[in-house]
């Protein structure tokens, strides 16, 4: 068994054959041409033709894939009528007397090298869209254009990178799985497969060999791995692994846009936990309302050195434009007990959990929270973006954080940085102490969410990392229940709302009971929205 990992596009479990796709070959050479007006006219044909072939892909990709994402075949007709591209390649034909496909190719490599060097991503998904456009035309020229790609039995398709019109032309009834050894996870065929729901992962590198053509392989989208000739273990554990997911997507099918409300009529928001941009898409595709929990230290573990604020802003502004109006919590960096950072410098420490971590590091290096805010107060332009504080134990806290803000804000606007000035600001009740004070604390936020994992922990005085207390771990303990029950009314008291983001939010065993309490909303793993739907609905 040969193992590739790579990177998830898609999520989803694919077995099958792999079938590696093959091109139509051609060779691009510099030929002198006489007849310059004749060659200009075989290039507008071509051009002409490709763009009719563009109009048709347009049409089966509204029926495969829809209107929003068959857009980009409109894109790619007005990128071959781009009067820049075409001016290059009618200037390279005339100056130097050269046959339409060597003009074509020049003019192809030129646009998409400054489309690559370009510093924002979305544009640089763009280099991969010019080559796409002009590969059609060079098929055409070169007279291959008409071999479509036939397979005969569904399978994974596997290839150095696939164009947007490649993927569509593949007859999707056939395609288990893509598999490929380049590509970015923002290029358009990326987002096709997601649309098409098929199980896709990029990057798999060279190790990704046109000598597996017809080998058996799982591909599993979730994790981003290819296990080629895969042994009986792990065949049969895939199996497992893909029933659990078409059973999801059954629930999908059957509850997606269904609202969250019990037989009586009770309202129950549900929104889904993530630590990376790539969850947005388990996220949209569970049907959740919003994003509860968007635990950005994740930023933090995964780089070498501090993530910088432009770095920070780009991932939070995309997370926000990918969930479209939807709301955006994010949790402020939350480092220090479980989750270390070499280069935060942080001393070693008897007691971690009840350590120097969260918002006590935030309060006193400001450098490093200010960073963050700046970042989060620029991205709230784009979104829905609420946001949240881990670890609070005072109000004193929030007033210091508050003035924090202040500051940033101010600094903003002197260097007439744009940045929203109305952010929802919550607080994480995750501590005894914060449940004690509620009520005050209601009085200087929006909202409340509770962090079960650490109000458990904190309660029970029970550390949630050594396995040897699982027994004694109780999130159901009636202490733990009773600070959930406590930080509710304080909150409504003070007309605020109140969540959950631990991972009690997900328990089905007391989602009754937390209608009960009068929840607002529950934010779980973005697996877990479907059967919570499914149990809210099933509530008295
Ligand atoms: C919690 O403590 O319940 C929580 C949601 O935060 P984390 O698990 O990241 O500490
Ligand atoms: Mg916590």
């Amino acid at each position: 068994m040969f193992t590739i990992s790579g990177k998830s596009v898609f999520g989803g479990v694919a077995i099958g054959r792999i079938t590696f796709y093959k091109r139509n070959q051609k060779v691009i050479k510099r030929s002198h041409v006489d007849d310059i007006d004749a060659e200009l006219k075989r290039f507008h044909e071509a051009k002409d033709k490709a763009v009719s072939q563009l109009k048709e892909l347009h049409d089966k990709a509204l029926d495969d894939v829809g209107e929003a994402n068959a857009m980009i075949f409109e894109i790619h007709q007005m990128m071959l009528e781009d009067l820049d591209y075409l001016e290059s390649i009618e200037n390279i034909i005339r100056s130097q007397q050269v046959n339409a496909e060597f003009a074509v190719a020049t003019t192809a490599d030129n646009f998409a090298q400054m489309f690559a060097s370009m510093d924002d991503a979305y544009m640089q998904g763009r280099a991969a869209d010019v080559k796409d456009v002009s590969e059609r035309v060079l098929d055409i020229l070169c007279g291959v254009d008409e071999g479509v790609h036939e397979m005969t039995e569904p399978c994974i398709v596997a290839a150095d990178d696939l164009a947007p019109s490649e993927t569509v032309q593949l007859d999707k009834s056939k395609v288990l799985g893509f598999a490929t050894m380049h590509g970015s996870s923002n290029s358009h065929t990326a987002i096709l497969a997601r649309t098409m729901n098929i199980p896709a992962v990029i990057g798999l590198g060279e190790d990704l060999q046109p000598s597996f053509d017809g080998k058996m392989a799982v591909l599993d989208g979730f994790t981003g791995t290819l296990y080629v000739d895969p042994d009986e273990e792990t065949l049969a554990q895939m199996q497992e692994k893909r029933q659990k997911d078409l059973d999801q997507k059954a629930l999908l099918e059957q509850l997606k846009g269904k609202d969250n409300v019990t037989k009586s009529g009770q309202r129950i928001n549900v929104y889904a936990n993530i630590g990376n941009v790539s969850d947005v898409g388990a996220v949209l595709k569970n049907d959740a309302g919003g994003i509860g929990l968007f635990r950005s230290e994740f930023l933090y573990l995964e780089n070498s050195t501090f993530p910088t604020e432009d770095q920070q802003f780009s991932v939070y502004k995309q997370v926000a434009e990918n969930m479209a109006g939807k709301k955006v919590i994010i949790r402020t960096l939350d480092i220090g007990a479980d989750k270390q950072v070499d280069y935060f410098g942080l001393d070693k420490e008897e007691n971690p959990a009840l350590g120097y971590r969260a918002i006590r590091i935030c309060l006193t290096r400001p450098e490093i929270f200010k960073t963050q805010l700046r970042a989060l107060y620029r991205a709230a332009m784009y979104g829905n973006i609420s946001i949240m504080f881990p670890m609070i134990i005072s109000v004193d806290e929030i007033h210091r954080i508050k003035a924090i803000i202040a500051e940033v804000k101010a600094e903003l606007k002197e260097e007439g940085i744009p940045f929203r000035d109305e952010v929802e600001l919550g607080v994480m009740i995750e501590t005894p102490a914060s449940v004690m004070i509620s009520r005050d604390l209601a009085k200087e936020v929006d909202f409340f969410s509770v962090g079960t994992n650490d109000l458990t922990q904190y309660t029970l005085a029970i550390d949630r990392q050594n396995s040897k207390l699982d027994e004694f771990y109780d999130p159901h303990h009636p202490a733990v229940l009773a600070m959930i029950r406590m930080a509710a009314e304080n909150a409504h008291a003070e007309g605020k709302w109140i969540g959950i983001c631990g991972e009690l939010g997900a328990d089905l065993e007391l989602t009754e009971e937390f209608l009960k309490m009068g929840l607002d909303e529950l934010s779980v793993s973005p697996s877990m929205v479907l059967p919570l739907r499914k149990r809210i609905r099933e509530c008295e």
